[in-house]
């Protein structure tokens, strides 16, 4: 294993447990380590800090996996990690919902993989070369867990441009999954599309959320901007909502949404999905003076990185503004934002400045995260990027 000693003062950082490595920190490299290969990293004065795998690619030049010298990240260390991420969901996974996170990189000790489940098929996302090379023991050992029928990859290609790998996708393990898997969610199916859908298939980092909100729905006129296939809507009907009008730019998103309204037995006539961009169509609904009792905004991610935060803030803003705008007086405002360059007191300084061009007042009556499938492991801030507010607004 080769060594790596990092210059002075950049082991404060993996003292304090952080991750990551950048490659400004290392000051030398003892050989000549292949991507992905095991490395030693080292302090100044020669001492023992960590193991990590390698990456020259990558502006994340160490990933590290084990701080103690006795741990050697060997092939019984990757299943034991495997094995206490996914036996960790073991609780979240009941009658109601079969489908969730069971790995979620770096915040469960897996820096560089990402694995969902959905029902019977898992998708994976290898990010990192440290666990491309490493992939017959993931698959091996997640098949055992989970004793999943296929294992799909779905990796997302600019992520693994970062680290020099070329793009993939298609079945890593068994049988392909069909076109449309059906999985549960807090009792409600979803039709997902594992191949095409967006990111992983399926946004399970707002199961909660969907719950806690749809407590607030009953016979009230719901608007849920950014629907994807339904999540927060269906929830919403469920639960007793008059109407919920979907918006989506996507036509496959609308088109599983509708699909999904059948698949529940849902009241079709409640429900009403729109394919268009949801600033022209807020617009629209504001023009035809046309008012909701719950507006829900769950918009991509404004911000990938912290450079993007000025204009991001700004698309925040303009969005929230609009969607107060279409509320009716005393109304709810389900706001989100997954961006983890926004904190969640950026966040509400930006709630707070669309309320004054909105003209309107605003209470915050809930703080929304992300669900226990997505860890906040506390030496790696960086995993929180859910977040959402619940406000009353006048
Ligand atoms: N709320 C969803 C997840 C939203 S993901 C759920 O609970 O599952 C973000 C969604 O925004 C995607 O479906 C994407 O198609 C859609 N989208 C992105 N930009 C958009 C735009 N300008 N107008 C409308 N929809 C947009």
């Amino acid at each position: 294993m080769i060594d790596i000693i990092l210059n002075k003062g950049k082991e404060k950082a993996v003292l304090q447990k952080h991750p990551w490595v950048f490659s400004g920190a290392l000051a030398q490299i003892k050989g000549k380590p292949a991507n992905g290969d095991l490395v030693k990293v080292f302090d100044t004065k020669n001492t023992f800090l960590a193991y990590g795998y390698y990456n020259a690619e990558s502006r994340v030049a160490v990933r590290l996996l084990s701080w103690d010298e006795n741990e050697i990240p060997d092939e019984n260390w990757w299943r034991m990690r495997l094995q206490n991420a996914v036996n960790a969901r073991q609780s979240l996974l009941t009658k109601e919902t079969n489908t969730c996170r069971l790995i979620f990189s770096e915040s469960d000790y897996l820096p560089g993989l990402i694995a969902d489940k959905y029902g019977d098929y898992l998708s994976l996302q290898v990010l990192t070369s440290g666990i491309e090379n490493i992939k017959p023991i993931i698959l091996d050992e997640l098949q055992k867990l989970t004793g999943a029928k296929g294992i799909f990859d779905k990796s997302d290609e600019k992520a693994r441009a970062h680290d020099g790998l070329q793009e993939t996708e298609g079945l890593l393990w068994g049988s392909l999954p069909p076109d449309f898997v059906e999985v549960k969610e807090n009792g409600i199916k979803y039709h997902i599309n594992i191949r095409e859908g967006q990111k992983s298939g399926f946004y399970c980092d707002q199961r909660d959320n969907r719950k806690f909100l749809a407590t607030y729905v009953k016979e009230k006129k719901v608007l849920d901007c950014f629907s994807y296939s339904g999540g927060f809507g269906l929830n919403a009907l469920k639960a007793g909502a008059s109407k919920v009008v979907s918006v989506d730019s996507s036509a496959l998103a609308i088109d599983t949404l509708r699909k999904n309204i059948e698949l529940n037995k849902f009241d079709q006539s409640k429900s009403e999905a729109i394919q268009n961009d949801v600033n022209k169509q807020l617009r629209l609904f504001k023009e035809q003076e046309e008012k909701f009792d719950i507006v829900i905004l769950d918009p991509p991610k404004y911000a990938p990185s912290r450079s993007a935060l000025v204009k991001a803030s700004r698309a925040y803003k303009d969005l929230n503004r609009l969607g107060m705008s279409v509320l009716e007086r005393g109304g709810l405002l389900a706001t989100f934002s997954c961006s983890g360059a926004v904190d969640i007191d950026t966040f509400k300084q930006i709630i707070a400045w669309a309320a004054l061009d909105a003209g309107k007042e605003v209470q915050i009556i809930h703080q929304f995260s992300q669900p226990e499938d997505h860890p906040i492991r506390i030496s790696f801030p960086e995993g929180e990027y859910l977040k959402g507010l619940l406000c009353r607004v006048y």
